[in-house]
């Protein structure tokens, strides 16, 4: 085990602040009181609510050992597929602290406001040449939030023209979220299959394209991590019987600066500035999920809507078409301001080399990697890449112990299951931001993993072994979720 990078460390049982309490400790040093105690309030009771009683440093340390359980990406590699866990550079978390920004209301008047409406016009511009589309909102909150704005918006679109259709179109690489946004919008999800490349072949989506149908939902890359090389005229089906085409643009961070989603037929996109642009991604959030779209669905996108008059900047709820509004207020605002310090800070050439770092990154990986793992699709990938556990079946190791293993190597482990076309898959996405060093370390530690899973099955069934916690039951921590620690 020479490439462990894990370690137990000092690792403390922390218990909870209300077992750690001491009777009368307190964080502060409060002067001997020269008045008769009374009650703040003569109803209560006189009972003292329950409030652990500790000093100061119990207090940060306890907060402190708390922070020391995570791992996130500033402890190290974070290499989970479809979520594009890639370093955020601090300028940008710097540039959405500045007070101006910060310290700005929502419900402060437009005049004293002029600032922040233009960094939002100026970002949905921005958003709009990325993706080559006509117009943007900034309002949804997270990806599936912007594909349920996404959707809203083909229903309008069908019923201003009169016209409401009962069908959707979704590929068995799509992300999960996308039948399920479809379904919130009445629409009923029309399953097929790709093709035997991993990509969707025109046939397939001809043969169940019909009148009825609104269109279709497509992730580019898709979920495989392979890029949709038949999508224009996959779109050119679907536009030809009056449908419209939504694209998933979680995994943008593979192709911007490359290829315009605008371009190749897509009518409607959701990007994820919480993965692609500089918002970190899986703490829960906020995020934003911003939505392109062409021409012909700029009027129903939701209000207000940032509009620019001369030189200056006005909301406007003066829209006839528009569905509603998705969030309160304009959306995630500090969130838009990191993917606009982002754009600012990487130009058109850099965020082209991140997509182009992405690529090779992942292909790095599968390449390094296809002789002790199964790889269902060999071609070359886009900024992730699916093997699967085929090769260690046979030594009755599977996908959830090789990635509990990592996390002893000191990796949190790549997305697994998932995308459900692959038995057993991992799905690994190293993003634009490691170092080719770390990279070869990632790769190294797998390459022993598997080694073990030949050797010594035994230490992988139980893995981790040098975690915090080990094995967990999951179907238990499921059913009944501890929630004391
Ligand atoms: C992450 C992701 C989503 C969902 O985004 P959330 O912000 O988690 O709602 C949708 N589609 C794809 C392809 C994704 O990778």
């Amino acid at each position: 085990m020479e490439n462990i990078l894990g370690t137990n460390g000092l690792i403390f049982n922390e218990p909870l602040l209300w077992e750690k309490s001491t009777p009368g400790r307190c964080g502060v040093s409060i002067p001997k009181q020269d008045v008769k105690e009374s009650l703040l309030d003569p109803e209560l009771t006189g009972e003292a609510p329950d409030l652990p009683e500790l000093s100061e440093i119990d207090v940060v340390r306890h907060f402190t050992r708390l922070s020391q359980w995570n791992f996130g990406l500033d402890s190290g590699m974070y290499p989970l597929g479809s979520c594009t866990m890639k370093y955020n550079p601090k300028t940008n978390e710097v540039q959405a602290s500045r007070t101006g920004l910060a310290n700005s209301h929502p419900l402060a008047d437009e005049d004293v406001s002029q600032g922040a409406l233009k960094m939002m016009y100026n970002l949905e511009r921005h958003l709009a040449e990325v993706t080559g589309m006509d117009a943007v909102t900034l309002q949804p909150a997270a990806g599936a939030h912007g594909e349920l704005t996404g959707i809203l918006l083909i229903h309008a679109f069908f019923a201003k023209i009169g016209k409401q259709r009962s069908k959707i179109i979704i590929p068995d690489t799509a992300h999960g979220t996308n039948p399920a946004s479809g379904a919130l919008c009445g629409y009923t999800p029309v399953n097929i299959q790709s093709g035997e490349k991993g990509v969707l072949t025109p046939e397939i989506v001809a043969e169940v394209m019909d009148e009825d149908t609104a269109g279709i939902m497509i992730t580019n890359p898709n979920t495989l991590g392979l890029f949709e090389e038949n999508i224009k005229e996959v779109a050119d089906i679907v536009h030809a019987k009056g449908g419209l085409v939504y694209g998933d643009g979680a995994n943008m961070n593979a192709i911007m600066g490359i290829v315009k989603p605008g371009d190749i037929g897509i009518d409607v996109l959701h990007l994820n500035l919480h993965k692609t642009f500089s918002t970190p991604h899986g703490g829960g959030g906020p995020g934003a999920g911003p939505v392109c779209v062409v021409k012909k669905l700029e009027p129903f996108l939701p209000v207000p809507r940032v509009e620019k008059n001369g030189e200056t900047y006005t909301l406007t709820e003066d829209r006839p078409d528009a569905f509603g509004r998705m969030l309160t207020f304009y959306g995630h605002f500090d969130v838009l301001v990191k993917a606009y310090s982002y754009l600012l800070s990487m130009g058109p050439d850099g965020l082209k080399l991140a997509s182009q770092l992405a690529v090779l990154n992942a292909n790095y990986i599968k390449e390094s990697l296809k002789d002790i793992f199964e790889l269902p699709y060999d071609r070359d990938c886009m900024h992730e890449c699916v093997f699967s556990d085929k090769k260690q079946e046979k030594y009755h190791v599977a996908t959830l112990d090789i990635a509990k293993r990592l996390m002893d190597y000191g990796y949190h482990p790549p997305t697994i299951y998932f995308p459900l076309v692959v038995h057993g898959s991992i799905m690994i996405e190293p993003t634009e931001t490691e170092s080719k060093e770390d990279i070869d370390q990632f790769i190294a530690a797998l390459r022993e993993i598997a080694e073990e899973a030949e050797k010594n099955p035994e230490i992988l069934h139980s893995a981790p072994h040098i975690a915090k916690v080990s094995r967990l039951d999951e179907v238990l921590a499921a059913r009944k979720p501890c929630l004391r620690g």
